[in-house]
Protein backbone atom coordinates (compact mmCIF):
# COMPACT_ATOMS: atom_id res chain seq x y z
CA UNK A 1 0.00 0.00 0.00
CA UNK A 2 1.45 3.42 -0.95
CA UNK A 3 1.59 5.48 2.49
CA UNK A 4 -0.07 8.97 2.27
CA UNK A 5 1.62 11.34 4.74
CA UNK A 6 -0.29 12.47 7.66
CA UNK A 7 0.02 15.63 9.03
CA UNK A 8 -2.91 15.64 11.63
CA UNK A 9 -4.38 18.87 10.80
CA UNK A 10 -7.62 20.11 12.59
CA UNK A 11 -10.13 20.25 10.12
CA UNK A 12 -11.62 23.35 11.43
CA UNK A 13 -7.68 24.93 10.62
CA UNK A 14 -8.52 25.01 6.74
CA UNK A 15 -12.05 23.71 5.83
CA UNK A 16 -14.66 27.03 5.77
CA UNK A 17 -18.19 26.17 4.87
CA UNK A 18 -17.92 23.04 2.66
CA UNK A 19 -14.58 25.05 1.01
CA UNK A 20 -11.54 23.14 1.30
CA UNK A 21 -8.73 25.44 1.58
CA UNK A 22 -5.89 23.60 0.35
CA UNK A 23 -4.06 27.70 0.71
CA UNK A 24 -4.36 27.42 4.68
CA UNK A 25 -3.33 23.63 4.63
CA UNK A 26 -0.55 23.95 2.66
CA UNK A 27 0.76 26.77 5.11
CA UNK A 28 0.16 24.25 8.33
CA UNK A 29 1.61 21.52 6.17
CA UNK A 30 4.67 23.71 5.62
CA UNK A 31 5.30 24.74 9.31
CA UNK A 32 4.86 20.85 10.30
CA UNK A 33 7.86 19.97 7.59
CA UNK A 34 9.72 22.62 9.22
CA UNK A 35 9.76 20.99 12.70
CA UNK A 36 10.18 17.51 11.10
CA UNK A 37 13.36 18.60 9.79
CA UNK A 38 14.82 19.92 12.66
CA UNK A 39 13.50 16.78 15.04
CA UNK A 40 15.40 14.50 12.43
CA UNK A 41 17.80 16.90 12.14
CA UNK A 42 18.25 16.99 8.47
CA UNK A 43 18.77 20.23 5.94
CA UNK A 44 17.08 18.93 2.83
CA UNK A 45 18.00 20.76 -0.39
CA UNK A 46 16.01 21.76 -2.95
CA UNK A 47 17.53 22.71 -6.61
CA UNK A 48 15.59 24.68 -9.24
CA UNK A 49 16.66 25.09 -12.64
CA UNK A 50 15.20 27.76 -14.71
CA UNK A 51 15.60 28.32 -18.72
CA UNK A 52 14.80 30.95 -20.68
CA UNK A 53 12.95 34.19 -19.69
CA UNK A 54 8.76 33.11 -19.34
CA UNK A 55 7.64 34.93 -16.62
CA UNK A 56 5.14 32.85 -14.84
CA UNK A 57 7.89 30.46 -14.89
CA UNK A 58 10.26 33.28 -12.91
CA UNK A 59 7.43 33.18 -10.66
CA UNK A 60 6.96 29.81 -9.92
CA UNK A 61 10.80 29.18 -9.27
CA UNK A 62 11.18 32.09 -7.00
CA UNK A 63 8.06 31.33 -5.12
CA UNK A 64 9.49 27.57 -4.80
CA UNK A 65 12.60 28.76 -3.43
CA UNK A 66 11.34 31.09 -1.13
CA UNK A 67 8.73 28.28 0.77
CA UNK A 68 11.90 26.07 0.88
CA UNK A 69 14.09 28.67 2.16
CA UNK A 70 11.18 29.75 4.87
CA UNK A 71 11.23 26.03 6.40
CA UNK A 72 14.85 26.11 6.42
CA UNK A 73 15.85 24.04 3.53
CA UNK A 74 18.81 24.83 1.42
CA UNK A 75 17.45 26.21 -1.81
CA UNK A 76 19.18 26.76 -5.24
CA UNK A 77 18.16 28.24 -8.27
CA UNK A 78 20.31 28.04 -11.26
CA UNK A 79 18.95 29.91 -14.50
CA UNK A 80 20.18 29.23 -18.06
CA UNK A 81 19.42 31.70 -20.91
CA UNK A 82 16.48 30.58 -23.93
CA UNK A 83 19.61 29.29 -25.95
CA UNK A 84 20.58 27.17 -23.90
CA UNK A 85 21.58 23.13 -25.29
CA UNK A 86 20.50 20.00 -24.19
CA UNK A 87 23.74 19.39 -23.21
CA UNK A 88 24.22 22.68 -21.34
CA UNK A 89 21.21 21.85 -19.06
CA UNK A 90 21.82 17.87 -18.96
CA UNK A 91 25.38 19.16 -17.48
CA UNK A 92 23.16 20.96 -15.15
CA UNK A 93 21.25 18.08 -13.92
CA UNK A 94 24.48 15.47 -13.77
CA UNK A 95 26.19 18.07 -11.24
CA UNK A 96 23.35 18.15 -8.66
CA UNK A 97 22.51 14.50 -9.16
CA UNK A 98 26.49 14.34 -7.42
CA UNK A 99 26.28 17.10 -5.07
CA UNK A 100 25.13 15.41 -1.59
CA UNK A 101 23.76 18.53 -0.47
CA UNK A 102 20.80 18.93 -3.03
CA UNK A 103 17.83 16.20 -2.35
CA UNK A 104 14.81 17.12 -4.64
CA UNK A 105 15.78 18.31 -8.70
CA UNK A 106 12.89 20.37 -10.28
CA UNK A 107 13.38 21.59 -13.62
CA UNK A 108 10.34 24.49 -14.29
CA UNK A 109 8.70 23.76 -17.39
CA UNK A 110 7.75 24.22 -20.70
CA UNK A 111 11.32 24.45 -21.30
CA UNK A 112 12.41 26.00 -24.71
CA UNK A 113 11.46 24.09 -27.91
CA UNK A 114 14.88 22.72 -28.11
CA UNK A 115 15.66 21.15 -25.45
CA UNK A 116 13.63 17.50 -25.17
CA UNK A 117 12.31 17.51 -21.54
CA UNK A 118 11.61 14.13 -21.35
CA UNK A 119 15.18 13.31 -21.64
CA UNK A 120 16.23 15.66 -18.74
CA UNK A 121 13.89 14.85 -16.64
CA UNK A 122 14.53 11.59 -17.22
CA UNK A 123 18.42 12.39 -16.44
CA UNK A 124 16.97 13.32 -12.85
CA UNK A 125 18.03 10.95 -10.28
CA UNK A 126 15.01 8.94 -9.06
CA UNK A 127 16.22 9.22 -5.78
CA UNK A 128 16.56 13.38 -6.06
CA UNK A 129 13.48 13.38 -8.04
CA UNK A 130 11.19 16.07 -6.60
CA UNK A 131 8.19 16.56 -9.05
CA UNK A 132 7.34 12.31 -8.82
CA UNK A 133 7.95 12.96 -12.62
CA UNK A 134 10.57 9.84 -13.35
CA UNK A 135 9.66 6.91 -14.67
CA UNK A 136 11.03 4.75 -11.97
CA UNK A 137 9.29 6.75 -9.60
CA UNK A 138 5.65 6.41 -11.76
CA UNK A 139 6.42 2.80 -12.02
CA UNK A 140 6.87 2.78 -7.90
CA UNK A 141 3.52 3.71 -7.45
CA UNK A 142 1.92 1.77 -10.55
CA UNK A 143 3.68 -1.31 -8.07
CA UNK A 144 2.89 0.43 -4.41
CA UNK A 145 5.92 0.55 -3.83
CA UNK A 146 7.62 3.72 -1.69
CA UNK A 147 9.14 6.36 -4.39
CA UNK A 148 8.07 10.25 -5.38
CA UNK A 149 4.42 11.02 -5.84
CA UNK A 150 3.57 13.39 -8.41
CA UNK A 151 3.15 16.76 -5.89
CA UNK A 152 -0.72 17.95 -7.05
CA UNK A 153 -2.45 13.99 -7.19
CA UNK A 154 -0.06 13.64 -3.99
CA UNK A 155 -1.71 16.71 -2.44
CA UNK A 156 -4.89 16.13 -3.30
CA UNK A 157 -4.63 12.79 -1.79
CA UNK A 158 -3.57 14.41 1.66
CA UNK A 159 -6.47 16.70 1.34
CA UNK A 160 -8.26 13.74 1.35
CA UNK A 161 -6.82 12.02 3.98
CA UNK A 162 -6.90 15.08 6.44
CA UNK A 163 -10.72 15.48 5.48
CA UNK A 164 -11.08 12.30 7.16
CA UNK A 165 -13.50 11.41 5.00
CA UNK A 166 -14.42 7.47 4.77
CA UNK A 167 -12.88 6.21 1.44
CA UNK A 168 -13.15 2.56 0.70
CA UNK A 169 -15.12 1.48 -1.80
CA UNK A 170 -16.30 4.44 -2.85
CA UNK A 171 -16.85 5.40 -6.64
CA UNK A 172 -13.87 8.21 -7.39
CA UNK A 173 -14.26 9.52 -10.96
CA UNK A 174 -11.06 11.14 -12.10
CA UNK A 175 -11.61 14.15 -15.45
CA UNK A 176 -8.29 13.68 -17.27
CA UNK A 177 -5.71 10.93 -17.76
CA UNK A 178 -2.41 12.92 -18.19
CA UNK A 179 0.76 11.17 -16.38
CA UNK A 180 1.72 14.10 -14.00
CA UNK A 181 -2.01 14.72 -12.59
CA UNK A 182 -4.90 12.58 -13.86
CA UNK A 183 -3.49 9.01 -13.92
CA UNK A 184 -1.15 8.80 -11.04
CA UNK A 185 -4.64 10.43 -9.18
CA UNK A 186 -6.28 7.41 -10.10
CA UNK A 187 -3.67 5.38 -9.03
CA UNK A 188 -3.64 6.69 -5.34
CA UNK A 189 -7.65 6.75 -5.04
CA UNK A 190 -7.03 3.14 -6.18
CA UNK A 191 -4.61 2.04 -3.63
CA UNK A 192 -4.49 4.50 -0.69
CA UNK A 193 -8.27 5.64 -1.40
CA UNK A 194 -9.58 1.83 -1.95
CA UNK A 195 -11.82 3.64 -4.16
CA UNK A 196 -13.57 2.09 -7.60
CA UNK A 197 -11.81 4.68 -10.19
CA UNK A 198 -13.23 5.58 -13.43
CA UNK A 199 -10.95 7.61 -15.71
CA UNK A 200 -12.09 10.19 -18.18
CA UNK A 201 -10.59 12.03 -21.16
CA UNK A 202 -11.42 13.15 -24.23
CA UNK A 203 -12.49 10.53 -25.89
CA UNK A 204 -15.01 9.38 -23.18
CA UNK A 205 -18.82 8.74 -24.35
CA UNK A 206 -20.49 8.99 -21.32
CA UNK A 207 -18.74 11.58 -18.75
CA UNK A 208 -21.54 13.26 -17.39
CA UNK A 209 -23.11 9.92 -17.03
CA UNK A 210 -20.21 8.92 -14.93
CA UNK A 211 -19.62 12.42 -13.18
CA UNK A 212 -23.66 12.02 -11.91
CA UNK A 213 -22.08 8.71 -10.05
CA UNK A 214 -19.27 9.59 -8.46
CA UNK A 215 -18.82 10.22 -4.82
CA UNK A 216 -15.59 11.67 -5.08
CA UNK A 217 -14.88 13.69 -8.34
CA UNK A 218 -11.89 14.95 -9.46
CA UNK A 219 -11.71 17.45 -12.28
CA UNK A 220 -8.14 17.83 -13.81
CA UNK A 221 -8.95 18.70 -17.78
CA UNK A 222 -8.11 21.63 -17.80
CA UNK A 223 -10.95 22.78 -19.96
CA UNK A 224 -14.16 24.75 -18.88
CA UNK A 225 -17.91 23.98 -19.78
CA UNK A 226 -17.87 20.44 -20.19
CA UNK A 227 -19.43 18.93 -16.62
CA UNK A 228 -23.19 19.71 -16.81
CA UNK A 229 -22.72 21.08 -13.45
CA UNK A 230 -26.39 19.55 -12.56
CA UNK A 231 -25.19 16.27 -13.31
CA UNK A 232 -22.69 16.21 -9.71
CA UNK A 233 -24.06 14.05 -7.29
CA UNK A 234 -25.67 15.41 -4.02
CA UNK A 235 -23.14 14.68 -0.85
CA UNK A 236 -20.46 14.17 -3.29
CA UNK A 237 -16.51 15.35 -2.72
CA UNK A 238 -15.51 17.17 -5.79
CA UNK A 239 -11.61 18.27 -6.30
CA UNK A 240 -11.24 20.94 -8.76
CA UNK A 241 -7.47 20.89 -10.58
CA UNK A 242 -7.89 22.90 -13.81
CA UNK A 243 -6.56 26.64 -13.70
CA UNK A 244 -7.72 29.05 -16.22
CA UNK A 245 -7.23 32.65 -16.53
CA UNK A 246 -10.27 34.39 -17.70
CA UNK A 247 -10.31 38.48 -17.87
CA UNK A 248 -7.76 38.36 -15.14
CA UNK A 249 -9.52 36.25 -12.14
CA UNK A 250 -8.15 32.34 -11.73
CA UNK A 251 -11.28 29.85 -12.29
CA UNK A 252 -11.08 26.09 -12.45
CA UNK A 253 -12.60 23.60 -14.54
CA UNK A 254 -16.05 23.89 -12.86
CA UNK A 255 -17.44 26.75 -10.54
CA UNK A 256 -17.56 25.98 -7.28
CA UNK A 257 -20.39 28.32 -6.10
CA UNK A 258 -22.75 27.25 -8.62
CA UNK A 259 -22.60 23.67 -6.69
CA UNK A 260 -21.48 24.23 -3.22
CA UNK A 261 -25.13 23.51 -2.21
CA UNK A 262 -25.10 20.00 -3.43
CA UNK A 263 -22.03 19.00 -2.15
CA UNK A 264 -20.19 17.51 1.23
CA UNK A 265 -16.90 19.59 0.19
CA UNK A 266 -15.20 20.79 -2.43
CA UNK A 267 -11.72 23.04 -3.26
CA UNK A 268 -12.30 26.83 -4.14
CA UNK A 269 -10.44 27.89 -7.18
CA UNK A 270 -8.35 30.04 -6.62
CA UNK A 271 -6.90 28.77 -2.66
CA UNK A 272 -7.65 24.94 -3.44
CA UNK A 273 -5.69 22.61 -4.88
CA UNK A 274 -2.80 24.82 -6.36
CA UNK A 275 -0.76 25.74 -3.08
CA UNK A 276 -0.80 22.34 -1.94
CA UNK A 277 0.91 21.83 -4.98
CA UNK A 278 4.38 23.63 -3.78
CA UNK A 279 3.92 22.26 -0.34
CA UNK A 280 4.09 18.32 -1.41
CA UNK A 281 7.04 19.10 -3.78
CA UNK A 282 8.86 20.53 0.04
CA UNK A 283 7.36 17.02 1.18
CA UNK A 284 9.33 15.49 -2.16
CA UNK A 285 12.75 17.16 -0.94
CA UNK A 286 12.04 16.09 2.79
CA UNK A 287 11.15 12.53 2.47
CA UNK A 288 14.51 12.26 -0.11
CA UNK A 289 16.69 13.25 2.61
CA UNK A 290 15.21 11.25 5.40
CA UNK A 291 15.55 8.36 2.94
CA UNK A 292 19.44 9.17 2.48
CA UNK A 293 20.07 9.53 5.83
CA UNK A 294 18.46 6.20 6.78
CA UNK A 295 19.85 4.26 4.10
CA UNK A 296 23.37 5.87 4.95
CA UNK A 297 23.07 4.96 8.75
CA UNK A 298 22.05 1.33 7.69
CA UNK A 299 24.80 1.10 5.05
CA UNK A 300 27.13 2.32 8.44
P1 LIG B 1 -3.19 17.84 -19.80
O1 LIG B 1 -1.89 17.14 -19.88
O2 LIG B 1 -3.57 18.77 -20.89
O3 LIG B 1 -4.33 16.73 -19.66
C1 LIG B 1 -5.68 17.09 -19.73
C2 LIG B 1 -6.52 15.83 -19.69
O4 LIG B 1 -7.88 16.22 -19.79
C3 LIG B 1 -6.24 14.89 -20.86
O5 LIG B 1 -6.19 13.56 -20.39
C4 LIG B 1 -7.42 15.10 -21.79
O6 LIG B 1 -7.84 13.95 -22.49
C5 LIG B 1 -8.52 15.49 -20.82
N1 LIG B 1 -9.51 16.29 -21.51
C6 LIG B 1 -9.30 17.39 -22.26
N2 LIG B 1 -10.46 17.83 -22.79
C7 LIG B 1 -11.40 16.98 -22.35
C8 LIG B 1 -12.80 16.87 -22.56
N3 LIG B 1 -13.44 17.73 -23.36
N4 LIG B 1 -13.47 15.87 -21.96
C9 LIG B 1 -12.83 14.98 -21.19
N5 LIG B 1 -11.50 15.03 -20.95
C10 LIG B 1 -10.80 16.00 -21.53
O7 LIG B 1 -3.31 18.67 -18.48
P2 LIG B 1 -2.71 18.42 -16.99
O8 LIG B 1 -1.27 18.74 -16.97
O9 LIG B 1 -3.17 17.10 -16.50
O10 LIG B 1 -3.48 19.56 -16.21
C11 LIG B 1 -4.89 19.64 -16.18
C12 LIG B 1 -5.32 20.96 -15.57
O11 LIG B 1 -4.83 21.03 -14.24
C13 LIG B 1 -4.80 22.21 -16.27
O12 LIG B 1 -5.78 23.22 -16.17
C14 LIG B 1 -3.60 22.60 -15.46
O13 LIG B 1 -3.33 23.99 -15.53
C15 LIG B 1 -4.06 22.21 -14.09
N6 LIG B 1 -2.99 21.91 -13.16
C16 LIG B 1 -3.03 22.52 -11.98
C17 LIG B 1 -2.05 22.25 -11.05
C18 LIG B 1 -2.10 22.92 -9.74
O14 LIG B 1 -1.15 22.88 -9.00
N7 LIG B 1 -3.23 23.53 -9.40
C19 LIG B 1 -1.02 21.35 -11.33
C20 LIG B 1 -1.02 20.70 -12.56
C21 LIG B 1 -2.03 20.98 -13.47
P3 LIG B 1 -6.92 13.24 -23.62
O15 LIG B 1 -5.90 12.47 -22.88
O16 LIG B 1 -7.89 12.36 -24.35
O17 LIG B 1 -6.35 14.34 -24.46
Amino acid sequence: MIEIPRFNISSEEWIEDKLLYGKKLAVLIREKLKIWTNEKNIKPGLAALLVGEDEASKIYVSSKEKAASEIGFHSIVKKLPASASQEEVAAVIHEWNLDSSIDGILVQLPLPKQINSQNILQAISPEKDADGFHFVNMGRLMAKEKGTIACTPLGIMVMIKELGIETEGKHAVVLGRSNIVGKPMAQLLLDSGQCTVTICHSKSKNLQEMVSKADILISAMGVRDIVDHSKIKEGSVVVDVGMHRIEGKVKGDLDYKEIINKVSFITPVPGGVGPMTIAMLLYNTYQNALWKKEKESYLA
